[in-house]
């Protein structure tokens, strides 16, 4: 299969998060899976939805002309069972990364380390597919960065940093979705904001960035 011109961000399956109809006290919730192919040849997928659903994933996967053995990195935003299920179907990866822990087998890397919280480790053979830490919702949250997209700019993979489009008006939307530095992931989203053009979120479909929504987020950050 030949590589693509530009890195393609794919979402393969938005995600959603609601209350249950039948239950108020719980939620319904499940990922935003998305797929990138790499200019260099490489498939990396972003967050891979509950155990229950490896089927669904198969089949999504297969309408891009890939198998499971196709994906060479897999990386999830955080450690919640629905952003982790189903990183059992690929075996041929050569990099887990579950937040910011990295690992192949029982081989852990040393990965996001440093300290520094704008350290980035490089996914792709270009240095355009770049995966860094963006504590808040959990403070091991990771965001993947892809520049020179089909899309035109650059698109951050930044699970529930932004839960959808919606809370970057309506911050209770992030904050009742659980944060474990709600300051931190208000510095984390500005920057994001910033970076770049569209973001993937964890819960809802890809949005554009406006310069409005530019402005609210550097402003909700100074008042952290
Ligand atoms: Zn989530």
């Amino acid at each position: 299969m030949t590589a693509p011109a530009k890195n393609q961000v794919i979402v393969l399956q938005p995600g959603y998060s609601h209350e249950d109809e039948n239950d108020e006290t719980a939620m319904r919730a499940n990922c935003t899976c998305t797929l990138i192919r790499c200019r260099d040849g490489q498939n990396i997928i972003v967050d891979t939805m509950t155990a229950w659903d490896g089927d669904l994933l198969q089949s999504l996967l297969r309408h891009q002309g890939l198998e499971v053995e196709d994906i060479h990195v897999v990386v999830c935003t955080h450690g919640h069972s629905d952003h982790i299920g189903c990183n059992y179907l690929f075996k041929k990866a050569r990099i887990h990364m579950v937040g910011a822990c990295a690992s192949n087998r029982d081989l852990y890397f040393d990965h996001l380390s440093s300290g520094d919280i704008n350290e980035k480790k490089q996914l792709d053979t270009n240095g355009e597919v770049v995966v860094k830490r963006t504590p808040g919702h959990t403070l091991s949250c990771v965001s993947v960065i892809v520049q020179s997209t089909q899309l035109g700019g650059t698109v951050g993979i930044a699970g529930d940093l932004f839960e959808r489009r919606e809370d970057v008006e309506d911050d209770s939307i992030w904050r009742n979705a659980g944060s474990e530095d709600e300051n931190s992931q208000r510095v984390e989203r500005s920057k994001m904001g910033l970076l770049c053009d569209h973001i993937v979120p964890g819960h809802g479909p890809m949005f554009s960035l406006t310069t409005e929504m530019r402005v609210k987020l550097k402003r909700d950050a100074e008042l952290s």
